[in-house]
């Protein structure tokens, strides 16, 4: 299994492409597909699932292309299904290649498994930075989305959000993971669940 991050849109979101051999999942397509789709091309992988962390612009801009070429699956949290038409106007306008995409063909449900791609998928419901906002738990990975960044928490006040909420998922679904857990978040550095135990200054 190889994890590979690729840095999209005017918002710096992480797109992961987690790949196993020539297949791959691809995690928030956040903003030009272009760049996913020559991404893809050249390592010769075939993505078989797209999963966005949430409903936010910045997080599934690129999937209505990506659909439309590879026609692949989309998933999200199934309390982020209504959100969708919900979209904060202003981020979406930020995001200069957003697309609106079609409905999820999957809507996710806390602790429910995927296997694919001979990888066997978690999903960790943790609502807050919106209310259908997941984890995705992949070996000894955790991507957390805009819920949990390196020394940092998503913002709680976009449609949907509560920022308690927010706070007591991290706390009960992500700090009870194992320290060693690598935690990559839609924007900015990786991080280990250990680190942001002893150093988040959002959640001391
Ligand atoms: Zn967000």
């Amino acid at each position: 299994m190889l994890i590979t991050n690729i840095i999209l849109g005017e918002l710096y979101t992480n797109c992961y492409l987690v790949s196993n051999k020539s297949e791959c999942i691809i995690i928030d397509p956040g903003a030009e597909p272009k760049k996913i789709i020559e991404f893809l091309h050249s390592k010769k992988l075939t993505p078989k699932l797209i999963i966005s962390t949430h409903y936010h612009a910045d997080h599934i801009g690129g999937v209505k292309k990506l659909v439309e070429k590879f026609d692949v699956d989309f998933a999200l949290g199934k309390n982020d299904l209504d959100y969708l038409n919900n979209q904060p106007a202003w981020v979406s306008n930020l995001i200069t290649s957003y697309e609106k995409p079609e409905s999820p063909d999957i809507l996710l449900s806390d602790e429910e498994k995927i296997n694919i791609i001979g990888l066997e998928i978690k999903i960790i419901a943790t609502p807050g930075h919106s209310p259908g906002s997941i984890c995705i738990y992949i070996e000894d990975n955790l991507f957390t989305g805009d819920t949990l960044f390196r020394n940092g928490i998503g913002r709680g006040d976009l449609p949907g959000g509560d920022i308690n909420q927010e706070i007591l998922s991290i706390k009960k679904k992500i700090f009870t993971l194992p320290d060693n857990v690598n935690v990559f978040p839609g924007h900015g550095e990786s991080t280990k669940i250990k680190n942001e135990k002893n150093n988040n200054i959002y959640l001391a």
